[in-house]
């Protein structure tokens, strides 16, 4: 009983925040100054004041200032808490039936896969997410009993890898998206591990992010130009009314959003950077579509959103994190970032603030 009073309640806070906001959140993150920046003497480029919390503003090169509002902005002080403190409502809420998608995006350096991933020190938004996930499932035992179910893929070129599976062993038949019989996608073969424990979840994602770098001569590269997707699909069952719930949280680590200089352009990796633009440029369509509620979704422009197509739009919850550098030699990046980033959210930037 308590757990439907919460859930109920939960929906309807959730229905009112829907009301006044929509379903898309943008959270910027921008990285500190790495060690030779702050060698070379550079000093940050975006200036954020701890009192508004809410918004940002660049410096450009000749001290105009550009600022930029979103539904959060973290400096290079917030730690990994601080980040999902903000994020753990969204994730949770697939708990009550919600698909949920996150995005980190934003240029190859700034910490997309720090903030998702995190490191063995600082674990980030992906290994919190389940620990939450576990704590809840565990507390609502009495009425509801959850199973969590993990997968991992990565998409380069438009292919879908399976990274809970070795290279080597990667059957031949390739992995393609379906749609099921009850109009949900679906990716028949993939592998969706059963886990039952924090510890279980941590190996598993070392593994999926151990498979992502196989077979490349150089992993931080590969890893840049490719998608990790991390799907958790939480099982319900509600031992009193016998109701079966199961949706689908996405955490997606996307490729690097920078343009590749014009001499690089060639070969491989001409091909690489026009898969990239066209699967960062086709889920900035799908979302800003979404925000704008025009009638058609443009999802079968790419794996990424064909993938994600059944978590995105509807009901569904969207948090993307764009991801910048406060670097001089970064401007224009994180100018495009935060143009993107502002486009996907819907809402124009306002005035400049006054300074102090
Ligand atoms: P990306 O995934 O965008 O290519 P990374 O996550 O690999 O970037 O980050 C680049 C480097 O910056 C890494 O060494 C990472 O640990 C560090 N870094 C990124 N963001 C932060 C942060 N908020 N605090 C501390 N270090 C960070």
């Amino acid at each position: 009983k308590k757990y439907l009073e919460e859930s109920s309640e939960r929906k309807r806070l959730y229905n009112e925040v829907i009301e006044l906001k929509g379903n898309i959140r943008v959270f910027c993150r921008c990285r500190p100054l790495n060690r030779d920046e702050v060698a070379n003497g550079s000093s940050s480029l975006v200036d954020i004041d701890p009192s508004h919390e809410n918004e940002l503003q660049i410096i450009c090169s000749d001290s105009s200032r550009k600022q930029f509002k979103f539904d959060h902005v973290f400096g290079p002080h917030d730690n990994q808490e601080a980040v999902f403190a903000q994020t753990s409502s969204v994730v949770t809420s697939v708990v009550d039936g919600f698909n949920v998608c996150i995005f980190a995006y934003g240029q190859t350096g700034t910490g997309k896969t720090f903030t998702m991933e995190g490191t063995p020190e600082n674990r980030g938004v992906n290994y919190r997410t389940l620990e939450e996930l576990f704590r809840i499932s565990k507390e609502r035992n009495s009425t509801m009993r959850y199973e969590l179910l993990v997968s991992m893929l990565e998409v380069y070129n438009e292919k879908i890898r399976d990274l809970l599976v070795e290279n080597s062993d990667q059957p031949l038949k390739k992995l393609e998206v379906k749609q099921s019989a009850e109009g949900t996608q679906e990716v028949p073969g993939l592998v969706e591990a059963c886990v039952h424990s924090t510890d279980e979840v941590w190996e598993l994602l070392r593994t999926g992010s151990r498979n992502r770098s196989v077979g490349s001569t150089n992993a931080n590269e590969l890893s840049s130009r490719s998608h990790c997707l991390l799907r958790v699909t939480v099982k319900g069952d509600n031992l009193v009314n016998g109701q079966r719930t199961k949706s689908h949280l996405w955490l997606v680590d996307l490729a690097g959003s920078e343009r590749v200089g014009k001499i690089e352009i060639e070969g491989e990796r001409l091909k690489e950077s026009q898969f990239i633009n066209k699967s960062l440029s086709a889920l900035g369509d799908v979302i800003s579509a979404l925000a704008s509620k025009t009638s058609h979704i443009p999802y079968r422009n790419s794996k990424l959103t064909h993938l994600l197509q059944s978590s995105l739009g509807g009901d569904c919850k969207t948090l993307m994190f764009v991801q910048i550098s406060p670097s001089a030699s970064d401007l224009g990046e994180t100018l495009c970032s935060l143009n993107f980033a502002t486009r996907v959210r819907g809402i124009e930037h306002g005035p400049v603030r006054k300074q102090a």
